[in-house]
């Protein structure tokens, strides 16, 4: 019987996690075919336990269904969790699990591709949706000194605000975590001094409404700071063109991509992802190309 895996999200004409997973598990020579759902929110409950059947082994979950499908799965693990976001679901004979392989991911790209250490930086991560929630974590375990999050929904902003603080003192961490409206005075001078600046928002990300946007406009951004945008399609987003004018250094969102589907690849299969295969099928995807481009 062919198997399926599914990403679930809306909307996913950006979404590139069918072309690297599908060669990885082609690689394996494996009767598991990853197809793409786009799901508007109103089918999300469906969507959802149709993959409770035997033949879909789980799903990725992607914008903007990361917090809500915590509430229809039977259980997260204590990442995901922690989190309060699940990115990666699995069938267990139909009870299905939840697990997040943002954090994971975004830490390997931040370490491995921009050589960063994020211990004592100043972090402000623009957005508070279900992907800021698993950076904000990670940052917080890599103890960081100030953690500012930036989000249109302040309350939004706040809860994960409320969430960090609490996950920090619990810890004996001296992290400052700050909660800001992008109107608040506050957010300029916080982003100058930063070191390091995350894009969780989707602004910029291709077909959606608000391709072509920058979260932050050009005069804002630190030189010699690093920008990390989430959003991978397009590569030269809006906000790095301008980070790269700044004298930034820039990270986009494609190996961070490829990291946490590679994580995501073995909770479904039990197998080691090909990392290298996978890297060069996204990059094919994106550039059309194997290499960086
Ligand atoms: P989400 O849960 O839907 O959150 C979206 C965020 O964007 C929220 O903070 C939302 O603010 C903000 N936003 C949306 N429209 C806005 C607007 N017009 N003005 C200002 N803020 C706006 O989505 P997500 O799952 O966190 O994903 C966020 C982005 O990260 C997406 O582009 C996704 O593709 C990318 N991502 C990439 C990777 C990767 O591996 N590279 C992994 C995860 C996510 P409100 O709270 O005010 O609505």
């Amino acid at each position: 019987m062919t198997q399926h895996i599914s990403v679930i999200g809306y909307p996913l004409k950006h979404s590139l996690s069918p072309a690297f997973q599908q060669v990885a598990l082609d690689y394996y020579r494996l009767d598991i075919r990853y197809a793409t759902w786009e799901t508007e929110a109103e089918n999300l409950p469906s969507a959802i336990s149709l993959l409770r059947r035997p033949e879909n082994l789980g799903a990725s979950v992607t914008v903007p269904y990361k917090e809500a499908v915590l509430r229809l799965i039977d259980e997260a693990d204590d990442l995901a969790s922690s989190i309060g976001a699940v990115n990666t679901i699995v069938n267990r004979e139909g009870k299905l699990v939840g697990f997040n392989t943002d954090a994971v991911g975004f830490l390997q790209a931040l370490h491995e591709d921009a050589g960063l250490a994020a211990v004592d930086k100043r972090a402000t991560i623009l957005g508070a949706g279900g992907a800021a929630r698993a950076i904000a974590f990670a940052l917080l375990q890599e103890r960081v000194a100030l953690l500012a999050i930036v989000n249109r929904t302040v309350a939004r902003a706040q809860s994960l605000a409320d969430f960090l603080t609490k996950s920090a003192v619990a810890k004996g961490m001296q992290t400052e975590v700050l909660a800001l409206p992008w109107q608040d005075p506050r957010v300029q001078e916080t982003v100058r001094h930063c070191h390091l600046i995350v894009n969780c928002t989707t602004l910029g990300m291709k077909y959606s409404p608000q391709q072509n946007r920058s979260p932050l406009a050009a005069g804002l951004i630190p030189k010699g700071a690093l920008v990390y945008d989430l959003v991978y399609n397009p590569s030269a987003t809006p906000l790095l063109r301008m980070a790269r004018e700044a004298g930034a250094d820039t990270l986009g969102g494609l190996p961070m991509l490829v990291y946490q589907g590679a994580a995501a690849f073995k909770l479904w299969t039990g197998r080691e992802a090909p990392l290298d295969i996978m890297l060069r099928a996204a990059n094919q995807a994106m550039f059309g190309t194997g290499g960086e481009g």
